[in-house]
Formats: structure tokens, sequence, C-alpha cells
């Protein structure tokens, strides 16, 4: 376990804002976040957003409002977290690499200046067949270094011919070791990261580029990211180095991957599928604490024998150092069972504000005047222990809100399909409506004694009464679903059920 690093932690989440958050994206959100609020550091968020061609306003609306929605608070970032009206939030600011490019502009100068990058004047064909020659030739295939060390002749036939020109990095000719939080000491030789291009010929600054000079700007300590950047980290060390040199960083942050996630059939979760996407645990009605609580679960554990546990809990514990290199395996049954503890654990008042929004329009096949919030609030309690995600409360307590329960031929024939469920429903009816309608336990005896006088035991007497209220077999404990719903609504659906049966 490490102990508080001595500089104050600064980290920083840095999505594109390019399609719909994923999960993963969120683990790494999550580490970063837990990281700083263990620490007392400081959470920076840093849209990268330098590829118009597939950056969106959209996505980066998303982003902020998915932050917001799982409590992943900021301390600096392109907007308030709470909402507020302001540009940006920190000494730092802006926090959208789009409207930073005069910045990286200038850096890109003085490292040219100073001899740490130069012009690369190669086309992409002379690239492509220098590459494939290097291959047949079995030697590393990486950029050859052509442009490195052109003469003032060189580059003037070159600049003169019309040759667009990138800016390369050039890489020491040294082995590059670092430390990394989760995997230890990472050794890359130099011939296994040639120089690698910063600025595009068109002079838009790439990621290679935007993302660490940002880094130093930002003063950030500790990079927490995926493990699919580790390749890019010894060129950022690299880079860096260069930085410091020139004024524009301080240190070297501490590099810690995260390990991959890996999804079904035992390949890397990807963006594109399904079960990744953010917004479908919103849509489903995980609760944000459920979701961060599994979620932290990729890649770290909380104790051997616990893995449910609270957000501060989560804060008080994490730390980077025990964040463990194995892939980790997205288990959606196990982040589900996850969430209905957590929605066991919500007070009840909470329990059943959070699950309005699934009992009003549009989710609901109600209309939204059908919807009763003292039905719902005394129901509630019943519920909340049935429940994995929000969204599965809606067939709980329909029967509560729609003029006629839901129409399911299967849960009919099964309970009605035998015996003489006409005789029995009639008999339960009688004994329901002479019935003490402020005691469930007088409901549960109307319907024991009718089942007693047609040879039933509770459970199969109550069949029959179960599908004809509630239009489902298996629901909320029965008799108290009856009081509520109320004796009027009850008898006539019991009388429709009849009336059915005998047509
Ligand atoms: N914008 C980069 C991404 O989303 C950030 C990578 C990093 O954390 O360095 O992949
Ligand atoms: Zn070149």
């Amino acid at each position: 376990m490490a102990n508080t690093p001595s500089v104050p932690v600064r980290v920083r989440f840095c999505p594109s804002p390019t399609g719909n958050p994923h999960v993963g994206l969120v683990r790494t959100a999550l580490f970063n976040w837990a990281y700083a609020r263990h620490t007392g550091g400081t959470m920076v968020f840093r849209i990268e957003d330098t590829d118009a061609a597939r950056d969106s306003e959209e996505s980066y609306d998303q982003l902020l409002d998915s932050m917001r929605w799982l409590g992943l608070d900021w301390d600096e970032g392109p907007a308030a977290y709470d909402g507020s009206s302001v540009e940006a939030v920190g000494p730092h600011a802006p926090y959208r690499q789009s409207q930073r490019m005069d910045l990286y502009k200038d850096v890109a100068e003085k490292l040219l200046a100073a001899g740490h990058a130069y012009h690369c004047y190669c086309s992409t064909e002379e690239l492509d067949a220098r590459r494939d020659a290097a291959r047949a030739a079995g030697k590393p295939s990486g950029y050859d270094g052509h442009c490195r060390d052109l003469t003032a002749d060189q580059k003037q036939a070159y600049e003169a011919e019309g040759r667009p020109a990138i800016v390369r990095f050039r890489m020491p000719d040294e082995a590059i070791t670092f430390t990394d939080l989760v995997r230890g000491e990472i050794t890359v030789l130099p011939e296994n990261v040639p120089d690698y291009g910063i600025v595009r010929a068109n002079g838009a600054p790439l990621y290679t580029l935007v993302n660490p000079v940002d880094d130093a700007l930002m003063e950030i300590t500790h990079v927490l990211r995926g493990e699919d950047l580790l390749s890019s980290t010894p060129r950022q060390i690299a880079l860096y180095r260069a930085l410091i040199s020139l004024g524009f960083a301080k240190a070297i942050p501490a590099f810690g991957h995260l390990p991959y996630v890996m999804g079904e059939g035992n390949k890397k979760l990807s963006k594109r599928d399904p079960q990744a996407s953010l917004n479908i645990y919103r849509e489903r009605g995980f609760l944000p604490e459920g979701l961060l609580n599994y979620l932290s679960l990729l890649g770290w554990s909380f104790s051997a024998d616990q893995d449910i546990f609270t957000i501060p809990e989560l804060i008080e514990k994490f730390d980077v150092a025990d964040v463990n290199a194995n892939p980790a395996r997205f288990d959606l049954k196990k982040a589900e069972s996850i969430n209905a503890d957590h929605i066991r654990l919500l007070d009840p008042k909470a329990f059943a504000e959070a699950c309005e929004p699934w009992l009003t329009a549009p989710h609901a096949n109600w209309a939204p005047e059908d919807f009763d919030r003292a039905a719902w609030e005394a129901i509630a309690p019943h519920a909340q222990t049935r429940v994995t995600v929000l969204s599965d409360i809606t067939a709980n307590v329909d029967f509560l809100f729609l003029k006629t329960p839901v129409e399911d031929e299967a849960s009919w024939t099964k309970a009605m399909g035998k015996g003489d469920p006409a005789a029995l429903l009639t008999t339960a009816r009688a004994k329901l409506e002479a019935a003490d309608w402020s005691d469930p336990e007088s409901l549960k005896n109307a319907v024991l004694a009718a089942g007693e006088e047609h040879g039933l035991k509770l459970g199969k007497a109550q069949a029959p009464v179960r599908v004809a209220v509630t239009g489902r077999t298996v629901g909320l404990p029965l008799f108290e679903s009856l009081e509520i719903l109320g004796k009027d609504k009850t008898l006539t659906r019991i009388d429709a059920a009849l009336a059915k049966l005998t047509a």
C-alpha cells in the first residue's frame, strides 16, 4: 500500500467527445476521481477535442451530464460541476483543447527551435515503401529517421518542391525506464520507439503532443489511464524531458495503466459493445453508487470478503497502488446483483423518489394522471427488496395504475387452466367483500377460507386471485397489494375475470 504522495495529487480525466460514454471510460474516470478524493488532491476534467471530424458537441454535453449523474465531481474543468453557467473552472483554463491551439503551436515551435523536433517531408507512399522494404529485410519497420538530420540544402529542395511537412519528435537514442504504478518497472528500448509525428502537415497538433503538453501545463502528477495507452508512455516521457528543458514542465508525472476490461468470449470489451454503453445502465435504472461500486471492482478490490460498499468507503480505501494488472472481466450479473444490494440500502423515501421517473410518463404505459403517489408510497417498501434495477419497478406495480391489469395469456392459462377457478373466485369474492379492508391479514384469511372450501391450500387459492387482480403470476405480497389497490377495484377485477371465465 502506497503512502500518500508528498506532492499534492493532481489527476486528470481527459476523454475525447466522440460517441456515447462507455463503462471503460467511466472506470478510468472513477479511478482518477477516487484517487484524487482519497489523497485530498485535485481532479482535473479536460476535453480532448482536437479532432474536429470526430468530436461532437452532443458527446461533450453527454460527458458532462454523465459525470454529474455519477456524482464524479471535478475541481477544474470546462464547466462548473454544479451546472452554473460559467465558461471554465480552474487556473489552467481553457480545459477544452480546441481552445488551446495557440499554446500547442508555441510549444511545437520551441521544440523545433531547440532541435527536439524536426520537419519530416516524407510522403505516405515513401514511408510505406521503406517500411515494406524494412519488413522484408527483417528490420524494425517504424520511422527510419530519414529526415532527422537533413542539411539546409536538402530542406530547401524539399520546400521548393512544395512538399508538405509534418513535425516529428526526435526520440533520444537511449532506453526509457519508468515505474508503472500498476505494473512496476518497464523498460523500452530505443529501436522500439521511433520518432513520431506531433503536428500534421496542415498545422493541426496531434494527441501525441497535446496530451502530454496539457498534462505538463496543468501540472498533472499522476496519469491513470487504460492499458491501451501504455505504448505511448515512453514517447511521452521523452517529450516531457524536452518540455522540462524548455521550462514548460516541472516534473514527469507518475503513470499507472489500468487493466483491460474483457467482455463476452474473453475479448476486450469494445466501445461498440451494447453492454458497454453507460446510457443503458442509466436507462435501466442502475443507481450511480451501484454502478460505481461494481466498476471499481474492475481491477481493484475493496477487501477479500466484502464487495458491497458505499462511495465514502471506496474513497477511504482506494489506492492506485492496489490496482491489479490482470485483465478484469465485465460481469453483468454481478453488476446487477451489486446494484440490487445498493437499492436495498436506500432509505425507503429515497427509494420511492428514485423510482418515480419510471412510474410517470414517458416510461410507463399509463397516463401520467393515473399515477397515484399515495398508492405508490404505500407499496414502495414492499417493492424495494424485489428490484434489481429501478426499471423493474413498473412490472411490479403497474396493476395499481393501469385501468385493467396487463393482458398476459400465459399467466392467465397458468393460474386459470386447471381446477375450477370460477368457483374459487366466486367464493373468494364473497369472503373478500365481507373482509376488513384495513387489514391485509383479514384479506388473507378470506382467501384462505375460500381455498379451504374448495380443497385448496393458500398458495393454490391465491394464484387465480393474483392473476385476476394484477395480471401476473408473481409479484409483491398479494394481500398488501389488494389492500393498497382497494376494495372496489379488486372486486371489479375479480368480476371481470369471472365474466371471462364463464363467457
Ligand atoms: N483523450 C485520450 C483518450 O480518450 C486520453 C488518453 C489519456 O488518458 O492519456 O483516449
Ligand atoms: Zn521524413
